[in-house]
């Protein structure tokens, strides 16, 4: 099975942009902000939180680095605004990590900074292996002098509970996933059920010393055990929220609704869907059997 997926996943990435798009929509609120408010808007009036995400990765200059930076800034301004029930993700490498790691922190500094005058928050999103370290650092940097700021750890890298150790010191707000990237075996942990044990193994170090974590996933497995913990330790409600993505297991983001649980929908807008949006296809091959089989079956109908 995981050959024919295998196969059906790059093949996804030959695919025409065009039909890729098609099947991406669920995953994306839209081109525009106003996109994004809307879907946002939608989701705070079933109660469900919100963090907007403007797409576009490991840009290339300067320019392009400072046109997304004042993306996000023009973001908050909307939560501020529209009193969104939301905050902000960016991704390090849209905001020039790749290009210099002080630029970036400048960037980043700036945003957040935004970010508290309006009592936001900003969530640094975690890339590939490359990007760890100088992730991490322009995230102690930027949190000497700002606390609304936070990070994401992946439960699939090896060196993840030892990150988490040393930054539970200074007290992090988390999210907490597996991670997306495609890693080497050497640093990263391959099998599913090894990678759920490092997740819990993570979450528990997290609670144990303090820390706000915002458990991302749409495994029903972790989301059953992180409920079992959260009883086990009595961790408030104040101390962890749930986080999905837009477009994904809705039934299990409505039932922890329902719970009464905290839960936060990771909305993307934008007109750099492109990548993302192969990311996602590739996380869940079902629907990129639907884009074969369409693509395949196409004008015979
Ligand atoms: C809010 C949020 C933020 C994230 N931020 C980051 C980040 O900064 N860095 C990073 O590396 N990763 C990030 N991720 C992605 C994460 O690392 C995983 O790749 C992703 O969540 C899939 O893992 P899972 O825990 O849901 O488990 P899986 O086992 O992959 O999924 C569990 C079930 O959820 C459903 N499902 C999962 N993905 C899809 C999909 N795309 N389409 C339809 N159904 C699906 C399927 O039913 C699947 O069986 C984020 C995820 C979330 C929810």
């Amino acid at each position: 099975m995981s050959i024919i997926n295998n196969a059906i996943v790059k093949a996804v990435t030959l695919m025409p942009k065009p039909i890729v798009g098609f099947f991406s929509k669920r995953y994306i609120a839209g081109d525009t902000l106003e996109d994004g408010i809307r879907t946002v808007q939608q989701l705070n009036s079933k109660g469900i939180y919100a963090t907007l995400d403007v797409l576009g990765e490991a840009i290339q200059n300067r320019q392009e680095a400072i046109h997304y930076k004042n993306q996000a800034i023009e973001v908050l301004e909307a939560i501020d605004k529209f009193k969104l029930k939301a905050n902000l993700s960016i991704k390090p490498t849209q905001m020039g990590l790749n290009i210099n790691l002080d630029f970036a922190y400048e960037q980043i500094r700036e945003i957040v900074a935004k970010a508290k005058e309006i009592q936001s928050f900003v969530r640094i999103d975690m890339e590939d292996s490359s990007t760890t370290d100088n992730t991490i650092e322009v995230y102690k940097r930027v949190f000497q002098e700002f606390k609304n700021v936070g990070i994401v750890i992946q439960a699939y890298l090896k060196r993840s509970l030892n990150d988490v150790i040393i930054l539970n010191k200074i007290g992090t707000n988390y999210r907490l996933c597996k991670g997306i990237y495609v890693e080497p075996p050497t640093i990263a942990l391959k099998d599913r059920q090894a990678i759920r044990d490092n997740f819990m193994r993570i979450l528990k170090q997290m609670f144990i010393d303090g820390n706000y974590v915002g458990i991302a996933t749409h495994d029903k497995y972790l989301i059953d055990e992180s409920y079992k913990l959260i009883k086990e330790l009595n961790i408030p409600k104040d101390k962890f929220e749930f986080q999905m993505l837009l477009g994904v297991r809705e039934d299990l983001r409505d039932k922890i609704n329902n719970d009464g649980y905290k839960i936060r929908i990771y909305v993307p807008f934008g007109k750099d869907w492109y990548a993302y949006s192969i990311r996602r296809l590739k996380e869940n091959p079902s629907i990129a059997r639907h884009i074969v089989k369409s693509i395949l079956t196409f004008g015979k109908a």
